[in-house]
C-alpha cells in the first residue's frame, strides 16, 4: 500500500520535509532533535523494520537472559511519533536519491522531494563467508529478530561455538553460559577485544569468562562450518573441529553507504561527513555508525560505532537544519557488560598508545590509562566508574598526565598531573578547532 506524509505547516518557505532515512538510535535522535530545536517543517522518518524503533544494547544481554521478555525497550514511545508530527514509513526503505531534483525513491515505488536528506542507515553485520555459513543453526545478531531466534537456540547442554571475540561475541558468550550452554569462542587475533582495548583488559576478560566455562580459540581461521541441513561442526585452517548445534557469528560490521555512494556522495569505509554531519552534498547529511568523519579531538580519520556518537552526531545533524549552534563535541564512550562485569572506556585509544594500569587486576576493580605524547588519550574502567568521569574532562582538556602518579589507584586521576606541567602549554583539542573536516 502507498502511504503519503500528511500536510504539515511548513517552516518559513519550506515545502518538502526532512526525510530520515533509518530508524535505529541516530535517526530517531535526529527526528527528535529537529523537533527540539523548534522544526515546524515536515519530518519523513523512513524505517526498514516493521515494529516500533528499538533498543539495540539489550539485545546480545538482557533479551537474552532466561524468562526475559521478548521485548526490548523502544526509543521512544508511539504517542512521541504522534505529537511531535514525525511521519513514519513503516517496512520502507530508500532505494536511490536524485541528488538534481532532490527526491528519494522508496521501496514502495513511491517519490519524494526533501529538503534536506539524513541518512542513518547504520551497519549490518559481516557476512560470514565460509563454505556452509548457510547452514541453519549459523547466523548473526544485529535485529530483535535475530536476537529472539539467538535466544530459541540457547538452552541448557547446546553447544555454541561462537566465531569473533569482540562485544557481541563476548556479551553473547557470557549469556550463553548462564543457561548452561556449552561455549566454545573462535577469534582470529591472539586476545578477546583486541580492537578496542589494551592487553590487561583483554586478560581479565578472559580469564573471567573461562572461570564461566568459556573456552577459547585464539588464532582461529575458521575455513568452514560442516553439517548436514543443520550445523554440526567448526572446522579452522589448522584442521581442529569444533562441535556445535549454534553458531554465532560477530565478526564485524560493514557501513550501509551503498544508497549514498551509488547517490555520488563521497564514501571510504563509511560516508564521508564533516562536525555537522554534512556530507559531499549541502543538502544531505549522514549520522550514526555509517558516517566516517575526522575526530575533533586528535585529528584521526574514524568510524564510531557506538551509541553516544550516533546521540551526539544527531544533535549536531538537527542544529545545523535549523540554523543553531551544537553542543561541544563529547568525548565517545562505550560500555559492555559480560559475567556482570562492566567495561567502560572513555575515548578512544589506538594500539601504540602508553598503556598504563591503576590498580590490581587481580582484584576485579581496576583501571587502565592510555596516554598519547604524553597526554591522556582514553581510560578504561572495569568494575567501578571513579575514573570514568575525570577521565572524560581530561580527555576534552587534553590534559598531560604523569605516568608514575597515573599507576597510583589512590592519586585521584584529576591530581595525576606532571609537577612542570605548563598551563598555558598548548593543546592539540585547542590548537584543532572542532569543526572537523574530511
Ligand atoms: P567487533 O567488536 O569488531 O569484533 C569482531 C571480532 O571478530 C574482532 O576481534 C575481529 O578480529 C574478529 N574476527 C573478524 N573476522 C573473524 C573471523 N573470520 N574469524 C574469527 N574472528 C574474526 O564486532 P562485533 O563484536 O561483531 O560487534 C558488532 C557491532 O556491534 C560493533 O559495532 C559493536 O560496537 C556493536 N556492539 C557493541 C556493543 C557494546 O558497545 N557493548 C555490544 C554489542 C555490539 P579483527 O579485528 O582481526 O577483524
Amino acid at each position: 500500500m502507498k502511504q503519503e506524509p500528511t500536510e504539515h505547516e511548513p517552516t518559513a518557505g519550506v515545502t518538502a520535509p526532512v526525510i530520515i532515512v533509518g530508524a535505529g538510535h541516530s535517526g530517531v535522535a535526529v527526528a527528535a532533535g529537529l523537533r527540539a530545536r523548534g522544526w515546524e517543517g515536515g519530518i519523513l522518518l523512513l524505517e526498514a523494520e516493521k515494529e516500533t524503533p528499538y533498543e539495540r544494547p539489550p539485545l546480545s544481554k538482557e533479551l537474552l537472559k532466561e524468562g526475559a521478555p521478548d521485548e526490548s525497550a523502544v526509543l521512544r514511545k508511539e504517542k512521541f511519533y504522534e505529537d511531535k508530527r514525525i511521519d513514519r514509513f513503516r517496512g520502507i526503505t530508500a532505494e536511490s536519491i536524485d541528488r538534481k531534483g532532490a527526491t528519494v525513491l522508496l521501496s514502495d515505488g513511491s517519490r519524494h522531494a526533501y529538503h534536506r536528506l539524513v541518512i542513518a542507515t547504520g551497519s549490518r553485520a559481516r557476512p560470514l563467508t565460509v563454505p556452509g555459513a548457510e547452514l541453519a543453526g549459523v547466523q548473526s545478531l544485529r535485529t530483535r529478530d535475530d536476537a529472539l531466534e539467538l535466544k530459541r537456540l540457547l538452552v541448557r547442554g547446546a553447544r555454541v561455538a561462537i566465531i569473533g571475540a569482540g562485544y557481541i561475541g563476548l556479551e553473547v558468550a557470557a549469556a550463553a553460559a548462564a543457561k548452561g550452554c556449552e561455549v566454545t569462542v573462535l577469534e582470529f587475533q591472539d586476545r578477546v577485544m583486541s580492537r578496542v582495548t589494551s592487553e590487561p583488559v583483554s586478560r581479565h576478560f578472559e580469564r573471567l569468562h573461562e572461570q564461566h566455562g568459556v573456552r577459547f580459540i585464539f588464532g582461529a581461521a575458521v575455513t568452514a562450518i560442516e553439517g548436514d541441513e543443520r550445523a554440526e561442526c567448526v572446522v579452522t585452517a589448522d584442521g581442529t573441529a569444533v562441535r556445535a548445534d549454534v553458531v554465532l557469528a560477530g565478526i564485524g560490521v560493514l557501513p550501509n553507504q551503498e544508497l549514498a555512494a551509488e547517490a555520488g556522495l563521497e564514501c571510504r569505509d563509511g560516508i564521508l561527513v564533516d562536525g555537522d554531519g554534512r556530507t559531499s552534498d549541502p543538502a544531505i547529511y549522514a549520522t550514526g555508525d555509517v558516517t566516517r568523519f575526522t575526530s575533533p579531538i586528535d585529528g584521526a580519520s574514524q568510524r564510531l560505532e557506538c551509541i553516544q556518537n550516533a546521540q551526539a552526531q544527531a544533535d549536531r545533524v538537527a542544529a545545523h537544519i535549523t540554523g543553531q549552534h551544537a553542543a561541544v563535541p563529547e568525548i565517545p564512550w562505550f560500555w559492555t557488560v559480560q559475567h556482570g562485569v562492566r567495561l567502560q572506556t572513555a575515548g578512544v585509544r589506538h594500539p601504540e598508545d602508553d598503556v598504563i594500569v591503576r590498580g590490581v587486576p587481580a582484584d576485579g576493580r581496576f583501571s587502565v590509562v592510555y596516554l598519547r605524547a604524553g597526554r591522556l588519550a582514553a581510560v578504561d574502567t572495569i568494575a567501578g566508574l571513579t575514573d570514568f568521569r575525570p577521565a572524560r574532562k581530561l580527555i576534552a582538556q587534553g590534559a598531560r598526565i604523569d605516568p608514575t602518579l597515573a599507576a597510583d589507584p589512590g592519586i585521584p586521576l584529576t591530581d595525576a598531573i606532571p609537577t612542570d606541567a605548563n598551563p598555558t602549554d598548548p593543546n592539540p583539542a585547542d590548537a584543532d578547532p572542532v569543526t572537523a573536516r574530511i
